[in-house]
């Protein structure tokens, strides 16, 4: 694509939303032409700071939107669903990393992706990418041995296990050829089950995020983990996929994809 890339932010005044602006500022090849905030928010109605056009306003709405290329949404279940609304409406590229999204909107979303590309990602951090990968090999290569997830965020995270806990939970599960729902465990107490996945949550102060695999077999123990210090690094990932989805066709693409082509 020869012009910049037409960008609108789904939840931009998040504390996702914030890190992706600062980043479109110092990207030449994207230009935010929208960002939605919910109703009623401080910065509804209020411009923009930074934005290329000094005209731009935050806004609660879509009806006013101009042509996009791709949304990129960090908000919360609600305010996803009226962007997907919008993207179907218009044919444009959905990229997503909302979690702690419920059943019937994962569906939805799966049966747009019939109609629009859409990326979604629990994590887009290329190093949570790689320790899916990692975990994926340990589960499997080490069967029998328990598996332990613990993840740690800031108090004001809604969701709990996170949604990259789940993800991290799902890949280990696969790779014993079982699925999460068979061996989840998210209470402790009592005795452990053979063969569950245990999560384990810690919330509080600033922590952006942290993942634990533990892997305990008898005698020793294999621990994976990823800390994620700066929250620029899901918006950096999630920028990335915007750029490489737009030259996509309709259908449900993952981070690995965009890995993969950046190789
Ligand atoms: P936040 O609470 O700081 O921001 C949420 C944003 O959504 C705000 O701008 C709010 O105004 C907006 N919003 C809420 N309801 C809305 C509505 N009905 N209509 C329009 N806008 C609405 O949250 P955050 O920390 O930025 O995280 C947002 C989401 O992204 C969460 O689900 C979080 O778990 C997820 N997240 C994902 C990744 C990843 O890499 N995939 C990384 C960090 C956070």
């Amino acid at each position: 694509m020869t012009r910049p890339l037409r960008l609108a932010v789904n939840g931009a005044s998040g504390r996702m939303g914030r890190a992706l602006l600062d980043l479109l500022r110092a990207d030449d090849d994207a230009e935010l032409v929208y960002a939605v905030v919910r109703q009623g928010s401080v910065d509804d109605g209020q411009p923009v700071p930074g934005a290329a056009s000094s005209t731009l306003r935050y806004t609660h709405e879509w009806t006013q939107a101009p042509p996009i290329d791709v949304i990129v949404d960090f908000s919360g279940s609600a305010a996803l669903r009226q962007a997907l609304d919008h993207c179907l409406a218009h044919g444009i590229a959905l990229v997503s990393g909302t979690t702690g999204v419920d059943d019937h909107l994962a569906a939805r979303l799966a049966d747009a992706a019939g109609k629009i590309a859409i990326l979604r990602a629990a994590n887009f951090s290329m190093g949570v990418a790689v320790l899916t990968r990692l975990l994926r090999e340990a589960a499997s290569a080490l069967p029998t041995w328990d598996l332990e997830i613990v993840e740690a965020h800031h108090g004001r995270k809604r969701d709990a296990p996170s949604g990259t806990a789940l993800a991290l939970g799902q890949a280990a599960a696969a790779a014993r050829h079982t699925t999460l729902e068979t061996p989840t465990v998210f209470d402790r107490s009592g005795e452990r089950v053979e063969g569950s996945i245990g999560f384990a949550v810690v919330r509080g102060g600033d922590i952006v995020g942290e993942h634990q695999a533990m892997l305990i077999g008898p005698g020793e123990r294999l621990e994976l983990v990823h800390r994620a210090t700066d929250r620029s690094i899901f918006a950096r990932g999630a920028l990335r996929a915007a750029h490489w989805l737009a030259g996509q066709p309709p259908g449900e693409w993952h981070l690995d994809d965009v890995i993969a082509g950046l190789r």
